[in-house]
């Protein structure tokens, strides 16, 4: 049996967005469904999930790229019904087949990039449930597999259309196998999953495109919400840029902006500007040395790692990767001047 760290319920949208949307909603059946799933997505979140081989979801590993897709059928019960498997025929249901290749895509990218086979490194099976309740506004993975809402379509479009948002929700599961012991959903150690999380979404979505670092738009989950909510969810280039983001976005770039018992989503923004700041001094592609440079970082990072644990972890795998007093050494440890943390 696989050795197995438990994991988080990590949603892509924190609660207090959906709080902060709720109190600008004029309709009140709306402003109540905005808060149910606020609440709910409290409530769920930072839970410890249940070992997965007690559900069933975790088949035993191939070492090949193997994919499920379920329909929620707008329930809350998971997985929900099996619409497509790998090498099944493609649905005429967009989200089933964005949910695939996004989950393919990040596949491909952890196996010829970072030479990783799928989420636990065993090939664990990828499963992803669509449709999940009804127009709910949010997308998270539990521990075991990747559940997306549909949005209410007027604040929230899908969440299936941004591969970003994917690969997102599945790097919260390889960091739950890749950090021993995993890393705990609050404070410093919270808002480095999420960050995490948020680097390897970038880096998927870039080296899906093929896009440089200066190239590529920096942003998380850009066409997930309605233009009247904003453009992304946050910017790593520059977080808690009101423009390039939505209108609550209160990330901070530095450790000046750090927000004592702030939600994981918020400070995430400082460790996500110095994987920006690394990457860009180190040019070309993220996914040639900033990407596997942070990711080795990983299995040398403990549960309730800091921002300071990071950027020693960073720089001890600059040195592996590079050797000492390497150029890239060098970019990471100025990188994490830039946000303050050293
Ligand atoms: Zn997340």
């Amino acid at each position: 049996m696989a050795e197995h760290s438990p994991g988080c319920t990590c949603f892509i949208i924190p609660p207090k967005m959906l709080r902060q949307l709720a109190e600008e909603t004029p309709d009140t059946a709306e402003r109540h469904c905005l808060l149910d799933q606020a609440e709910m997505s409290a409530h769920l979140r930072g839970q410890r999930s249940v070992a997965p081989i007690a559900l069933g979801l975790v088949a035993t590993a191939t070492g090949e790229k193997r994919r499920t897709v379920y329909d929620g059928q707008n329930k809350s019960a998971l997985p929900g019904k099996l619409v497509r498997a790998e090498d099944s025929k493609p649905s005429t249901d967009t989200a089933v087949n964005q949910a695939y290749d996004g989950a393919g895509a990040t596949y491909d990218f952890y196996r010829e990039v970072l030479k990783r086979n799928s989420i636990d490194n065993k090939g664990m099976r990828l499963d992803s449930t669509v449709h999940y309740q009804n127009r709910f506004n949010n997308a998270f993975w539990n521990g075991q597999q990747m559940v997306y809402g549909d949005g209410d379509g007027k604040l929230f479009l899908g969440f299936t259309s941004a591969i970003d948002v994917i690969a997102h929700e599945l790097t919260h599961g390889v960091t739950q196998y890749s950090v021993p012991g995993g890393l705990v959903y609050q404070d410093q150690s919270g808002a480095l999953n999420e960050s995490i999380s948020d680097v390897f979404g970038s880096v998927v979505k870039q080296w899906t495109l093929k896009q440089s670092v200066e190239q590529a738009d920096w942003l998380i989950g850009p066409g997930i919400m309605a233009p009247a909510v904003g453009k992304a969810l946050r910017s790593m280039a520059d977080p808690g840029n009101k423009e390039l983001t939505w209108s609550g976005d209160d990330q901070p770039k530095h450790m000046k902006g750090y927000v004592e018992n702030g939600d994981v989503h918020t400070n995430s923004g400082i460790p996500n500007h110095a994987f920006y700041a690394a990457a860009i001094a180190l040019k070309g592609n993220a996914w040639d040395k900033a990407g596997p440079i942070w990711y080795k970082a990983l299995s040398l990072l403990t549960s309730n790692a800091t921002f300071a644990d990071m950027a020693k972890a960073t720089a001890q795998a600059a040195v592996l990767l590079y050797g000492a007093d390497s150029a890239e050494e060098h970019a990471v440890q100025a990188a994490w001047k830039v946000v303050g943390v050293t």
